[in-house]
């Protein structure tokens, strides 16, 4: 069957990134994608020039209509914003974690530096929603905010990823993707094991997307029943192509290829 995914997130007008991402990934992949649309932005390839975010209430009687009438087999967290956002989104999802895979990607700020999570809601994220998620896929330095730990070497990695498990979350991806180096590398820590993912770093400048659309392709594996370990690695390669099919477009880190 299709699989039904979620997509919670805000809008890029650039098509670049969040909800538009997240489509085009799931669309790709062969799913089925439904949205529950946080913040509407206005922005292209070099940065975001305003932010208006939607209404928590319509947000999470979205996610329970869909929920209800079509059915989900996996949902997809990205920006959220304010926490009376992230207070519905927690309330409404409360129905469905534990039954339906839940992949947060916990964005905190824009490459390009906007802020994309009050941080008042820092703290809640932590506490309510983190308990309901099956994956977290923070970067680095997203890592670092979310557990108060240094995230520089591969011990601290694992230290920071069994932070986010102690937190409730099944399993956190900590991704490398920013840094420098001739790979970009990933771990994948659960409370027992820490896997590594590794692939050659593309000379890109294109990257606008990158962690919505991985989180999107996992979400869409783990929606079909693949381990983690295996939705990561199909999620890393669909990444992977998509940053080789880029077409080019704006000034700055513009969007990624989700081509065929
Ligand atoms: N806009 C929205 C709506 C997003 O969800 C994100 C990231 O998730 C961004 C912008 C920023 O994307 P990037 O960090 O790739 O510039």
């Amino acid at each position: 069957m299709m699989p039904r995914i979620l997509a919670i997130g805000g809008s890029d007008s650039s098509g670049g990134a969040g909800i538009e991402a997240d489509i085009k990934t799931i669309t790709m992949l062969g799913g089925h994608a439904m949205t529950a649309i946080t913040a509407i932005t206005a922005q292209d390839s070099q940065g975001i020039m305003a932010i208006a975010p939607t209404a928590p209430d319509l947000v999470a009687r979205a996610i329970r209509l869909v929920a209800a009438d079509i059915g989900l087999d996996a949902v997809k967290i990205g920006m959220i914003g304010t926490p009376d956002m992230l207070a519905a989104i927690v309330d409404a999802l409360r129905a469905v974690a534990g039954s339906v895979p839940i992949v947060l990607d916990p964005v905190l700020a824009s490459t390009s530096g906007t802020t994309l999570l009050d941080p008042a809601a820092l703290g809640r994220l932590r506490d309510t929603l983190m308990p309901l998620i099956t994956l977290v896929t923070p970067n680095r330095p997203e890592a670092a905010i979310l557990t108060g730990l240094n995230v520089d070497t591969v011990p601290d990695i694992r230290a920071a990823g069994e932070a986010l498990c102690r937190m409730g979350a099944g399993a956190a991806l900590i991704k490398g993707g920013h840094f420098e180096g001739t790979h970009s590398i990933d771990h994948l820590v659960t409370p027992d094991r820490m896997i590594e993912f590794r692939m050659p770093r593309l000379a890109t400048r294109h990257t606008h997307g990158t962690g919505c659309t991985l989180a999107s392709a996992i979400a869409i594996g783990l929606a079909r029943g693949l381990s983690p370990d295996d939705a990561i690695g199909q999620a890393r390669t669909f990444l992977h192509a998509a940053l080789l099919a880029a077409p080019g477009f704006g000034q700055g880190r513009g969007p990624l290829g989700h081509a065929a």
